[in-house]
């Protein structure tokens, strides 16, 4: 016979049961970060790629690239592709329609499932950048554009949290789009762990970033902007940056003398330790969501 006791308090003790076991069982995940799949490591190579940028990220399954290098890299970039057993690529950003950073997306496409491409809206009539819209329609690729506030899941619990750019876009002098200055900036966020990718953002782009939310901007690992020109990587936003390392990518002996003294000592002074694709060969970076490591290629 069940009392009115039984009735009415062991459904309770139920559910105080259940309620303590599920927070015991919370509480044994330790201090590791909401939303951070627990199973999991992001892992990102600034791939050595010869003067430009290409990225490549992988988490929770998923294959993200931040850029393609130049053109003449291109069997290079899908020769590397294809050693790290990618098949597909799930997003394909790209920062901004300079070739350095676009001469490889034709053959990505081409070559790759790409399920997702986003660029930054701004166009130019390059026939490299030409061949790469007409691939991406050819081919019906999902096609979006990222601006400031925007933010893309790139599985396993990490996210691109775009800071740049923001409309109206930057123009130069002679009233053309300013292409560097318009790149798209991407902060990388997996749990505690954070890196800022700046595409070519020099100067202007950096200091509006500032002025929109300052605090943003603070990330574990910084890929330094513009390959270390020294029309990036003012001592302001280095500030705001404030992280740990920082990673130039290009090329050895390159026509454009990167990275500029002037940048390597602003990064010295502000503590950053450097890494250079032009000398480690590629650099990779994994995290567990708190802590990092950095390898090179290359002693
Ligand atoms: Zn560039």
């Amino acid at each position: 016979m069940i009392t009115w006791f039984q009735r009415q308090i062991r459904p309770v003790a139920v559910c105080l049961v259940l309620i303590f076991t599920i927070l015991a069982a919370g509480c044994s995940t330790g201090n590791r970060p909401a939303g951070v799949d627990t199973t999991g490591q992001v892992v990102v190579k600034v791939l050595d790629i010869g003067q430009g940028d290409a990225i490549l990220i992988r988490s929770g399954g998923q294959v993200t690239m931040i850029d393609t290098g130049d053109t003449p890299a291109k069997e290079k970039l899908a020769a590397i592709l294809s050693k790290e057993g990618i098949t597909t690529v799930d997003k394909l950003i790209l920062t901004h329609p300079h070739s350095d950073h676009i001469g490889g997306a034709t053959t990505v496409l081409e070559r790759f499932t790409v399920k997702q491409v986003y660029d930054s809206g701004q166009t130019t009539t390059t026939a490299t950048y030409r061949k790469y819209m007409q691939t991406v329609e050819k081919k019906k690729i999902p096609f979006t554009l990222l601006a400031a506030g925007d933010t893309v899941d790139i599985g396993g619990g990490a996210s691109l949290k775009i800071l740049s750019p923001k409309k109206p876009f930057f123009t130069e002098d002679n009233g053309q789009l300013d292409l560097n200055n318009n790149s798209i900036v991407a902060k990388l966020i997996f749990g505690s762990f954070s890196m800022l990718f700046t595409g070519d953002a020099e100067k202007q782009s950096e200091l509006q970033m500032i002025k929109n939310n300052g605090s943003e901007l603070k990330s574990s690992v910084l890929k330094v902007g513009h390959h270390g020109s020294n029309t990036s990587s003012t001592p302001e936003f280095l500030k705001a940056v404030a992280a740990e390392a920082a990673i130039i990518s290009l090329g050895e002996g390159n026509d454009y003398h990167h990275p500029h003294p002037g940048t390597l000592k602003k990064l010295e002074s502000q503590k950053y330790k450097i890494y250079r694709t032009d000398r480690s060969g590629t650099v990779t970076v994994t995290s567990d969501g708190r802590t990092y490591t950095i390898g090179k290629e290359k002693e």
